[in-house]
């Protein structure tokens, strides 16, 4: 390890350890408890190279102890105790989550929103994207499509960025083209990784402990969509949920957080709330989404190391970010 870095994973240690000594002296789980509001926490993944189970079992530790666990439908519900409130999300509905979550979620007593597609695709576009492009640089050095290309590994995140803000006919152009182009053979680990709940599996969620909310049908990015085909992303997302699982459907999530007018006028007449990212925040729209309310809730990301979930909460109440 460079010196530099050696440092910095020196000054990291020890802010880490200051957070633990203040954490066994009561603070800041007190200063938390003088806030009423709701906060809401987002996670994607766990395992695998994103957070380790072990991490969320002692956030989950720590929620259970100083929070009151709701679903993301009962946000508004009447406080029945002191004590600060939080829901628990995740995005996608990765199939493996299901194995690492729910076994957790019933250790703990919490509750937790999986906001999921109903079955369209097997997994998300961009992570199929960073595959196609990852096999066509093994086999081709560089890849090129309509302007948008990539030549080594950093440049792929990049290129999945652009995408994400391409209007919806280049994007499916761009998409296409690299289906066409490049052929689609990741390993066992890759599906395993990346396959999202089947309808099947959706149903066989405990129904006590995990919520379903609507994702969309495909997880394209709303505001890049004409207006027809992000209302039937959106409400498409409700009613096929709800065929599937014979239970109403009353929250959504914008994938990638990302929403504009239309997107809000469509779930605020077909959800109770909806919920975005704390994109929001960090652009400097805290006061804009708090007049938005309901339906672009921000959610702060759970932290990756569990000595940080308190303090990264309280930042969030600070700036602005919870439900009040
Ligand atoms: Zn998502």
């Amino acid at each position: 390890m460079p010196p530099n870095q050696r440092a910095l994973s020196m000054v990291a240690l020890a802010k880490r350890a200051f957070k633990t000594v203040l954490l066994k002296l009561g603070y800041p789980t007190r200063q938390l408890r003088r806030f009423g509001d709701t906060v809401v926490l987002l996670y994607h993944g766990v395992g695998e190279d994103d957070l380790p189970e072990r991490e969320l079992d002692r956030q989950f530790a720590y929620l259970a102890r100083h929070f009151e666990s709701i679903f993301a439908s009962e946000i508004d519900r009447p406080k029945r105790s002191g004590q600060p409130r939080v829901v628990v999300t995740f995005d996608d509905g990765l199939r493996r989550n299901n194995a690492a979550v729910v076994p957790l979620l019933r250790r703990h007593g919490i509750k937790a929103t999986f906001f999921v597609l109903p079955g369209h695709v097997p997994w998300l576009w961009t992570e199929e994207v960073r595959e196609r492009l990852r096999q066509g640089l093994g086999t081709q050095g560089s890849v090129t499509i309509d302007g948008l290309s990539a030549a080594s590994e950093p440049e792929i995140d990049r290129f999945v960025e652009a995408m994400k803000r391409l209007p919806h006919d280049r994007f499916t152009r761009v998409l296409g083209q690299l289906q066409a182009t490049i052929a689609f053979d990741p390993p066992a680990a890759w599906y395993h990784a990346h396959a999202l709940m089947s309808p099947a599996e959706l149903r066989a969620l405990p129904a006590e402990l995990v919520e379903l909310g609507g994702h969309s049908l495909h997880h394209f990015i709303l505001p890049s969509l004409p207006a027809a085909l992000q209302t039937e992303e959106i409400l498409g997302s409700r009613r096929e949920l709800e065929a599937q699982l014979g239970r109403p459907v009353l929250t959504f999530s914008y994938p990638n957080g990302d929403f504009d007018e239309h997107s809000l006028s469509i779930a605020k007449a077909h959800y109770r709330f909806a919920f975005s990212t704390e994109t929001a925040l960090q652009a400097g729209r805290a006061q804009a989404t708090r007049e938005l309310g309901r339906h672009a809730i921000n959610r702060l990301h759970g932290p990756e190391h569990h000595v940080d979930l308190p303090f990264a909460i309280l930042k969030f109440i600070k700036r602005g970010g919870a439900f009040a």
